[in-house]
């Protein structure tokens, strides 16, 4: 029995009974109303009004009705069945050549929809071998005049017209009133949007192809508009937080590290540290994206923001993604800063301050002192890993938090590190890669954003080219540039998507493990069998060959000791190491601008902004960097995406051509990677039919839309059904969250 009021969370099972609920749940992880009112159909039959008004080759989807079949012979001694159906008016010869399976279904008076290509033979209309759907209870839904018939994803064990008809049955016993409508009447009669239930039958069951674009587009901007709403509920709270202003102070550190700064700044540079300055001294706390191309400078954007909240008399935290580039930036920053990082100590300098590095793989005694300084307040800016976010530790007055790489980092991790301030601490967030319009609309939508686009002056663009596996002279050519490169006093890296086997065992808890898993393929793509490269095999490979003979080669790996990889990276930074052959641990931030030239192996394997971002580790010296990407593929799409890194530089392209291709891109995955509603793993940050790619003008209309609506409204208490839609999504991000842990 139907249970009273069936809404969108109603259990299939309760109305579909177990032959059809069973199937859709296994196969589809569909398990509510909702769940299946959400499965949009992959496409729509198109319905030919009659069979008036055929032609030859034309594909034709009719309902009609048996009128006569019969079996014959055929010249091999098959026996085929031949029927004539007719839709009322007029009629269509069908040609089976085996009858097996066919003669027992379609007798005379049984009605079927029938699709299949138009044929002539014998002067008469003939279609061979069409599909067919019988109709149970004769023409019912699916009369001549019905709509678009729409076609499914295959659900295992279920037909199309069965899925079909259970959406129906859904869409029938679904309680009009119960269908919530969380776009305000106002928006929908100004814009033209059917309501919420409208726009779920137009879906389901079409009256014509317009009513289905119209319910797209209405369930589309319902899902922008929920997200927006919400973006601009966060962007009204955060203007009403209150914060200590951090007011630059004459005199301090950052004027002395800007007397000493070894080169002038570019004027993007310039403009985003009056940006950063003007709003650190404000009481309103800052949340500012700032992306920029590979190399564009952003750390020392970010650095002379620390140096300002500490002359302020507050202290900054960075927050890295890896160990590597932890230590990296703590090692830079030292060094840049000179006797000004080392404040209370002897021969430092008066106004210096300290840089303390707390990572998860320190000793106790190091840890302990970091701790220390970070407590006490004598380390001005603590840099760190994940190690910064755990309880431990604690901050005398954290006014300046900056998350470098931030697509490692989920909100809530970024909540955490803003909790360990005594006010709300300003929040700089730098992302490495480039990212779409659509993106800093939603997935960093309650963030003002700063961009940096210009290159510092000197830099000569990168140079790549793809270099196919196969051809043994090409490959020896790749290794021969490596040594003429080191010759000429310069270093390479190599970079391979495996680690290997001969390695050392794993150390557990390293949150540097970069090792490739296979990349989903692209569409129509198969995962090829290849073996991928590995960091040992190569190494190997380098050793033996005598082009290389007498270069320093050293391997890096999120599964080495910290230490060793800390010595590692020190010695190629040193330029101890001359070639220096890894995974993709080196992809963000690492900054040796003496290494030249860079090989990727199996470049396939690697996604459009991952290569873009490896590549930005060469060529950020004055020397002209060369990439060279190898690979063995012969599949197409890889080959274009190959080709298309190696056609521009500009991270902005790539990064849309990395939307196109993926749906959401690198910059997605730190908020992609929990299960969203239902467990069918559309974390949030992925939306269930908005596309990044395709909707961008619906996405600026739904943000101007929310905006105006949240400003009038804050809580959202006049839109009830709006307010709830906005908590659901709070919900699955939090979820999603502690599922990822
Ligand atoms: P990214 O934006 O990719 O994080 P970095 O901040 O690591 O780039 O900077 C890349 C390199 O450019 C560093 O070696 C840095 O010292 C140098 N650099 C930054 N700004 C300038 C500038 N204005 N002129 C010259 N070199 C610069
Ligand atoms: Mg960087």
């Amino acid at each position: 029995m139907v249970p009273g009021v069936v809404d969108e969370s109603t259990q299939l099972s309760k109305l579909l009974g177990a032959r059809s609920a069973g199937p859709l749940a296994k196969a589809r992880e569909l398990h509510t109303v909702g769940d299946l009112l959400e499965f949009w159909p992959r496409r729509y039959l198109e319905h030919t009004a009659d069979l008036s008004n055929l032609h030859v080759g034309m594909y034709v989807v009719v309902v009609a009705e048996v009128k006569t079949a019969q079996t014959r012979k055929t010249k091999n001694g098959k026996e085929m069945l031949q029927a004539t159906v007719t839709d009322g008016r007029n009629e269509v010869d069908l040609a089976f050549f085996r009858s097996y399976g066919h003669r027992d279904v379609l007798v005379p008076g049984v009605t079927a929809l029938f699709a299949g290509e138009v044929g002539m033979y014998r002067q008469r209309w003939q279609l061979a071998h069409p599909a067919y759907q019988v109709l149970e209870g004769g023409l019912g839904p699916l009369g001549p005049d019905r709509g678009p018939i729409p076609v499914y994803l295959q659900v295992k064990g279920m037909q199309n017209w069965a899925v079909a008809e259970c959406v129906r049955i859904v869409l029938d016993h679904l309680d009009g009133d119960a269908v919530p409508e969380p776009l305000p009447a106002a928006l929908r009669s100004r814009h033209g949007l059917p309501s919420r239930l409208e726009a779920l039958k137009g879906i389901h069951v079409p009256k014509d192809f317009g009513q289905v674009q119209r319910a797209r587009h209405r369930l589309r901007y319902e899902e922008a508009f929920v997200f927006q709403a919400l973006l601009a509920q966060r962007r009204a709270r955060q203007a009403s937080e209150r914060t200590r202003a951090r007011r630059p102070r004459e005199g301090g550190l950052l004027a002395a590290f800007d007397a000493r700064l070894p080169f002038e700044l570019t004027a993007g540079q310039r403009a985003v540290g009056e940006t950063l300055a003007e709003e650190l001294s404000r009481d309103v706390p800052m949340h500012r994206l700032l992306q920029g191309e590979v190399g564009s400078g952003k750390t020392v954007i970010a650095l002379r923001a620390m140096l300002a909240a500490v002359d302020a008399g507050g202290q900054a935290a960075l927050l890295a993604p890896t160990e590597v580039l932890a230590a990296q930036h703590h090692r830079s920053i030292t060094t840049m800063l000179g006797d000004l990082a080392e404040g209370g100590m002897l021969g430092g300098s008066d106004i210096g301050t300290r840089v303390a590095l707390l990572t998860g793989s320190q000793s106790t005694a190091d840890r302990r002192k970091n701790l220390l300084d970070a407590a006490s307040g004598d380390a001005g800016i603590v840099i760190g890993t994940h190690a910064l976010i755990q309880d431990q530790v604690q901050f005398q007055d954290l006014a300046l938090v900056v998350v470098d790489e931030q697509h490692r980092f989920g909100v809530e991790q970024r909540d955490a590190l803003r909790g360990k301030g005594a006010e709300p601490p300003h929040v700089l967030v730098m992302t490495a890669t480039p990212i779409p319009r659509t993106v800093t609309m939603t997935v960093f939508g309650d963030m003002e954003t700063s961009t940096l686009t210009e290159l510092p002056r000197g830099r000569s663009p990168i140079t790549t080219h793809v270099v196919p596996a196969d051809r043994p002279a090409w490959v020896q050519r790749t290794w021969e540039r490596i040594a003429e490169e080191v010759r000429s006093g310069r270093q390479a890296y190599v970079v391979c998507p495996r680690i290997g086997d001969d390695g050392p065992a794993a150390t557990s808890g390293s949150p540097d493990d970069e090792e490739l898993a296979a990349p989903e393929p692209g569409e129509g793509e198969e995962a090829a069998p290849r073996e991928m490269a590995s960091v040992y095999a190569v190494e190997a490979l380098l050793r033996e060959n005598p082009a290389l003979e007498g270069l320093t080669i050293a391997v890096l790996h999120g599964r080495m000791a910290p230490e060793d990889k800390d010595a590692v990276m020190a010695a190629f930074t040193r330029a101890e190491v001359d070639v220096l052959v890894s995974t993709t641990v080196i992809e963000v931030g690492v900054d040796v601008p003496n290494a030249t030239v860079m090989v990727v192996m199996d470049a396939d394997r690697f996604g459009v902004s991952q290569l873009h971002q490896l590549r930005g580790r060469v060529g950020r010296g004055r020397h002209q960097g060369l990439c060279l990407l190898m690979t063995g593929t012969e599949a197409e799409t890889a080959r274009e995406r190959l080709d298309a890194v190696a056609a521009t530089t500009d991270g902005f392209e790539l990064a849309r051509l990395d939307l196109e291709l993926r749906g959401t891109g690198d910059v997605l995955s730190a908020r992609q990677s929990g299960g969203g509603r239902s467990s069918r793993g559309m974390g949030r940050g992925s939306f269930r039919f908005l596309s990044l790619v395709r909707d961008e003008e619906v996405i600026l209309q739904a943000r101007d839309d929310a905006t105006a609506l949240v400003a009038a409204d804050p809580e959202l208490t006049d839109h009830p059904d709006l307010q709830a839609a906005v908590r659901e999504w709070v919900d699955e991000e939090q979820a999603a969250f502690l599922e990822r842990g």
